[in-house]
């Protein structure tokens, strides 16, 4: 039984519980790219994670500035330390606000350490309902990401962007529709021409459904529109992990899914199972051009895109 449960986890969850406690997060390094006169984004360094070998944990942002600092994300617990020491080799003011984009824990387990450091956490009001849920789990006195200290203070909703004025910039938390997760969030840099994205693109394998924590087929097309018009030509896409993009990048990216959807949909018209569809290999096309954990990251897109279908979700 304990093994099923774990496989079942494998195809809808895998990167987050199961394997992130198996990295060495002792030889994490925190590296730093300035992305405009007072925006950075933080990495982990790469081949430590076993389920982000491009770069440890989820990538952090960061705006700096007399203002204070804004953070997005906070990364994996275990390198909370690392990297407050990268945004103090940035900036020694007071950490006033933290955005989360999704509630996966590369991404929100720092949250407890960077709220007592004086962050106030904002993210949406369905990514404090999941923690809340959370916290009431058998396990939850061991996952960070349940511990209600870290949950967010000042909650939104699908309506208008909030608006962050600090340091000469204009920050949007711009609200998408469940992609990725349910509770998913975009973080506009106005001046700086920087929009942070969080992992409903990913250019480091297929994309990820995660269907288990509210993301759905549906959103992630809904949200990857919504990406390409917050951005114009110029603008640095920067997602959770993997390489910057531009805005053109994400055509060939929704019309894979869309091609990828419309063969499972074909599939499952003629009866067939999700074995069936797994095993016709329908990513084939694409594997070339996908970089990082293919097989299993294709088959978790498959089987994400399956399921939608079969629920009549659709898109
Ligand atoms: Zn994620």
């Amino acid at each position: 039984m304990r093994r099923a449960c774990l496989l079942l986890a494998g195809l809808v969850a895998a990167p987050l519980s199961v394997f992130a406690q198996t990295m060495d997060f002792n030889k994490v390094e925190i590296l730093t790219e300035q992305l405009g006169p007072n925006v950075y984004m933080l990495t982990g360094s790469s081949g430590l994670d076993p389920s982000h070998e491009d770069g440890a944990g989820g990538r952090i942002g960061v705006l700096a500035g007399p203002d204070g600092v804004l953070m997005i994300d906070s990364q994996y617990a275990q390198l909370a330390d690392k990297v407050l020491a990268a945004v103090r080799r940035i900036d020694s003011g007071p950490i006033r606000y933290l955005v989360n984009t999704h509630i996966h824990r590369d991404h929100t387990a720092g949250n407890a350490f960077f709220a007592k450091q004086g962050a106030v956490i904002f993210a949406r009001e369905e990514l404090r309902d999941s923690m809340v849920k959370l916290s009431h789990a058998p396990n939850a006195s061991s996952n960070p990401v349940a511990n209600p200290a870290g949950f967010p203070v000042v909650t939104y909703g699908m309506g208008d962007p909030v608006r962050i004025r600090m340091n000469n910039e204009v920050v949007q938390f711009i609200p998408i529709r469940a992609a990725h997760t349910s509770g998913d969030t975009n973080i506009k840099f106005e001046k700086a021409n920087v929009l942070f994205i969080g992992d409903f693109y990913r250019n480091y394998g297929y994309p990820f459904i995660d269907i288990n924590n509210g993301g759905s087929l549906k959103g992630m097309l809904e949200g990857l529109d919504a990406t390409m018009k917050s951005a114009d030509a110029n603008t640095r896409i920067i997602p959770g992990h993997g390489t910057i993009i531009k805005r053109d990048d994400i055509i060939p990216y929704r019309d894979m899914i869309i091609a990828v959807t419309d063969k499972v949909g074909g599939m499952i018209a003629q009866g067939k199972s999700l074995e069936d569809v797994l095993a016709a290999k329908v990513t084939a096309p694409y594997d070339a051009k996908t970089a990082g954990g293919t097989d299993s990251s294709a088959e978790r897109f498959v089987t994400a895109v399956y399921q939608e279908l079969k629920s009549g979700r659709g898109r």
